[in-house]
């Protein structure tokens, strides 16, 4: 039987980052078994007008590399679907009428368990089982009866899911039996920890998928660092391309116990991503990156740019204000430039020929031995003046994009500023 999951988020809000870490595991058992993997969004509990959150999960999900198969489908509109067989449960008497809600029999004895692939055995007593309600007074099925309908009528083969949900799978197996059905495996995954130990929140930094695309993540990265939250190939491997994440993925080896967030981890992983990436692939990603912010910043200047900072941002966020320079004026604090010296860049500087990162490599480390001083305090100020920062691209390559006539005004400018 191959291998079918489905990808149930609520409508509500932003898709949180630990809800994607579900769908991935859900993603990756089905894609590296040519399984299918369904979206259906789980809004019984909450409105049909849920047309906003459906679409940003989906483009979340699609940002992602997270894919699909099939239409997205609704909870609600197994509604009918589960009247009818709810209807039947009350005719065999495996369900009941309550204040005009309709509640499942729950039995009084015994136990109800599964071996589930990630928790081993798990049992409830039956007698802490209660009769659940399947159908409210206003007609509408509850979580409880809908998921497990839809699960049977999708033909699920593995249910993946947050282990918050450990205490609905018996009353789900017992429903699923009544209506004659073979149970799904179950494969109850654990929530996601902060480093603090906490639940994560937003305490701990971005949460929602949607704060770490405008922070600057690539999907790869993310995506590689989620998958070894829980589970681990091995106990060293950690760069992983998505193919062979697919293909050595299992359930068995997810592991039962919380995994942790490491946002440091993941700012190194996405640093690694971006300096891997070809220098068109990366300008690609900061083109795109930047038109989504909103930059106006030319693309051709943008795309010269991108190979002073693929080795230096760990993060395509960090970009704008790390390349500011480039694009509009800057704004040196007067304390920390030296008019002297400046003016000896400025002489030295004005007739390079041509103006090239090498040629002005050659002037400034010649200008370094004639004051005798060491690049580091001879490039300082220069670096301030032109840049406005301490902190900046490469030098050489700055001026040179910057070019001739700006990078000598804006070391003009400073020896006015410093005097
Ligand atoms: N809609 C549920 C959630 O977002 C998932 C329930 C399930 O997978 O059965 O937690």
């Amino acid at each position: 039987m191959s291998v079918r999951v489905r990808m149930a988020p609520s409508p509500t809000g932003l898709l949180h980052i630990g809800g994607v870490h579900t769908f991935l595991f859900n993603w990756l058992y089905a894609r590296g078994r040519e399984g299918a993997c369904l979206l259906r969004i789980e809004n019984t509990d909450t409105s049909r007008e849920v047309r906003e959150a459906t679409q940003q999960i989906q483009r979340s999900l699609a940002w992602l590399g997270i894919d699909w198969d099939g239409p997205v489908t609704f909870q609600l509109d197994a509604m009918d679907r589960c009247r009818e067989l709810a209807a039947r449960l009350v005719e065999r008497g495996e369900a009941y009428e309550d204040e005009g809600a309709i509640r499942f029999h729950m039995p009084d004895e015994g136990v109800t368990g599964w071996d589930d692939v990630v928790r081993g055995r798990i049992e409830f007593p039956n007698e802490q089982l209660e009769d659940v309600v399947i159908v409210r007074s206003d007609g509408r099925p509850t979580y409880n009866f809908a998921s497990p309908v839809e699960d049977m009528d999708d033909a699920i083969t593995h249910v993946i899911r947050g282990d918050d949900h450990i205490s609905n799978t018996p009353k789900q197996l017992q429903i699923l039996r009544a209506l004659g059905h073979e149970p799904p495996v179950y494969a109850h995954i654990a929530n996601i920890l902060g480093t603090d130990g906490k639940k994560l929140s937003k305490r701990h930094g971005a949460v929602s998928v949607d704060e770490f695309r405008v922070a600057g993540y690539l999907p790869d990265a993310l995506v590689n660092f989620l998958a070894l939250i829980g589970w681990a190939p091995d106990g060293e491997t950690t760069i992983m391309p998505r193919a062979e994440i697919v293909e050595r993925f299992t359930l068995e080896a997810v592991s039962a116990s919380p995994g942790t967030f490491d946002y440091a981890k993941l700012d190194w992983m996405n640093g690694v991503y971006l300096r891997e990436l070809s220098p068109e692939a990366y300008a690609d990603e900061v083109v795109t990156y930047l038109r989504e912010r909103g930059s106006d910043w030319p693309e051709a200047r943008v795309r010269a740019m991108a190979p002073l900072v693929q080795e230096k941002v760990g993060k395509l966020g960090e970009i704008p204000a790390f390349t500011g320079f480039l694009f509009g004026d800057v704004a040196p604090d007067p304390a920390e430039l030296d008019a002297p010296l400046l003016e000896a860049a400025e002489r030295s500087l004005a007739g390079v020929e041509p103006w090239s990162a090498q040629a002005i490599e050659t002037a400034l480390r010649q200008l370094c031995e004639e004051l005798g001083q060491k690049p580091r305090k001879v490039f300082a100020p220069i670096r301030v003046a032109v840049t406005g920062s301490r902190v900046s691209p490469g030098l050489y390559e700055s001026l040179e994009l910057l070019g001739r006539e700006t990078s000598l005004a804006r070391i003009r400018h400073g020896v006015e500023l410093a005097a």
